[in-house]
Order: structure tokens, then C-alpha cells, then sequence
């Protein structure tokens, strides 16, 4: 009984889906199921929809009503221009995170007088910054540590489909590289930082792994961590690259100035001109 259209059947997905949740996903959850086949969703609007595609959408919609992520759905995230293949093993990358993948190259470019630098990507997750910088900037030696194994394993996986050479160590913070005694010209991080206590929605919290969400009572454990072993790690000059929540900027001055008294801070907003990153020269 083929007697729905593509725009029907997408009013009626968003009709449920806006009835739960301020935000839709049905049409880039639609327009991705599309791609897959190669048709284009624009010039689909007015046809019947195909059965087989209709099923697969209506079930990812009873899934997506089920405060399930739409990139658990379809087992990957865009990020940068890029597929990541992402699970609930690692966080999905934000839009956020590719601002601070966008400045950190330039940041590298205004900092550094030559290009051959060793960059390092604590917590890597998937993948996604310390992937995007090595495929951007191929003249970079990008190395990628998390302590999840699952989570490396997404990041081999990424690194391999996407022809990214970067070298990836599991690692509790930076104690691997300690080991190794290698020296970094940049320090680049999205670490968990969300307070312990926050209250997240239940995509996030019964989806996302809390390991790569929490940061402590607040949020600034990891970021403690990282500038305290950084100490030892950074070349000079060195660059530190975080990512951080919007109400942090004050406090992570305070922080890094206790281990790097001389930094130079740069705080960068988003979109949404909320403070995202924070960028010490060091
Ligand atoms: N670096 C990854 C990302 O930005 C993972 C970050 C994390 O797990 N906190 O998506």
C-alpha cells in the first residue's frame, strides 16, 4: 500500500518527535537513510515513499523516540567533513569540537615558525580532533591516547578508513608519553568536563559513555591532570588547546597560570558566542 509521499511521511515523524523533544532529527535521519541509496531527499518529496526505506525509518524513529541518539542509529557522526564511525563506547563529537579543530590550526599556524610538529590528542574518543588535525595538516606527527580500549579501537578504526597516519597508545592521561619521554609542541584536549551533579538529558546520560562526560564536582579534574603532567611534556614554546564549558574560562585561567605562571591565555567563543576554548602559550 504505497499511499504516503516522502513529505508525508516526514511531517508525521516530525510531528512525534516535536511532541517529545524541542529539536527533530527525522529529516537528517531521513536525508542520511537517502544517501545510503543515493537518492536525494529534495527530489524525493512528492514521491511515494519506497516500503523497505519506510521500515528502516520508522524503526530508527521509535528508536530516536526512545531518547536514542540518531548517531547510534546509524553508527556514525559527521565531523569536519568526515564520517566518524561512533558507538556508546565513545562520546559523539559536537559541533563545538570542530571549532576548536578549526582555531587550534590556526592557532599552530601563527604560533609556530616551522611545520613539522609533534602534536598529541589526550582522551581521543573516537578520533575526531587528533584525526581531522593530521588530515589537515599532513606535515603534523599527531599521537592519540585514551584510557578506554573500546574507545581506541573507534579510533584505529577512523584512522584507518580515513587514511589518517597517526599513532594511537592507550594511555591513563599523558602517563605513556612520560614513559617514552617524548616532548609535544601541542597539547590538545576535549576532556570530560561536565560537574559530576549536572543533570543531563536521557540521549546523553542513558546513551554516552559517563567516562567521557564527567569531569569531576567541577568538571576541572582532567584539565588539572593534563596541565600537570603537561609540565613535563611541552617543549617550549608550547601550545595547550582545550576545549572547555561555557563557564569555565575564568577558572582555567586560574589553573593554568598555577603550572604555567608565564602563559599566554586566549579564550575563543562559539557560535552562540559562549566561551568554548581556551588556547595557552606556553
Ligand atoms: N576527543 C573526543 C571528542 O572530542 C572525545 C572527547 C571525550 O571523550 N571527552 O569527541
Amino acid at each position: 500500500m504505497l499511499s504516503k509521499t516522502v513529505s508525508d511521511i516526514l511531517r508525521e515523524a516530525d510531528a512525534l518527535l516535536l511532541s517529545k523533544f524541542e529539536h527533530s532529527d527525522a529529516q537528517y535521519y531521513l536525508r542520511e537513510l537517502m544517501h545510503a541509496r543515493e537518492l536525494d531527499l529534495y527530489t524525493q518529496l512528492d514521491n511515494y515513499m519506497d516500503e523497505d526505506l519506510n521500515k528502516e525509518f520508522q524503526a530508527g524513529i521509535t528508536r530516536l523516540l526512545n531518547d536514542e541518539p540518531v548517531a547510534h542509529i546509524l553508527g556514525y557522526s559527521w565531523f569536519y567533513g568526515r564520517k566518524f564511525k561512533v558507538d556508546h563506547n565513545v562520546l559523539i563529537p559536537r559541533s563545538e569540537t570542530e571549532l576548536l579543530v578549526e582555531q587550534t590550526l590556526i592557532e599552530v599556524k601563527d604560533y609556530f615558525h616551522h611545520e613539522h610538529l609533534d602534536v598529541i590528542d589526550v582522551g581521543c574518543g573516537s578520533g575526531v580532533i587528533g584525526i581531522s588535525l593530521k588530515l589537515e595538516a599532513p606535515q603534523l606527527n599527531v599521537d592519540m591516547v585514551d584510557i578506554s580500549t573500546e574507545a581506541l579501537s573507534k579510533t584505529k578504526h577512523n584512522a584507518e578508513r580515513l587514511y589518517a597516519e597517526v599513532n594511537v597508545y592507550a594511555s591513563d592521561m599523558l602517563s605513556v608519553p612520560q614513559l617514552n619521554h617524548k616532548k609535544y609542541d601541542v597539547i590538545v584536549s576535549n576532556p570530560p568536563y561536565i560537574e559530576n551533579d549536572y543533570e543531563l538529558d536521557a540521549s546523553v546520560s542513558n546513551f554516552e559513555p559517563h567516562l567521557a562526560l564527567f569531569g569531576g564536582i567541577e568538571g576541572l579534574d582532567f584539565y588539572r591532570e593534563i596541565l600537570k603532567q603537561a609540565q613535563g611534556l611541552l617543549k617550549s614554546p608550547g601550545l595547550i588547546a582545550f576545549e572547555i564549558g561555557f563557564n569555565q574560562a575564568e577558572a582555567l585561567h586560574f589553573e593554568i597560570h598555577q603550572y604555567f605562571p608565564n602563559a599566554v591565555i586566549k579564550v575563543v567563543q562559539d557560535y552562540a558566542k559562549l566561551d568554548r576554548m581556551v588556547f595557552a602559550l606556553v
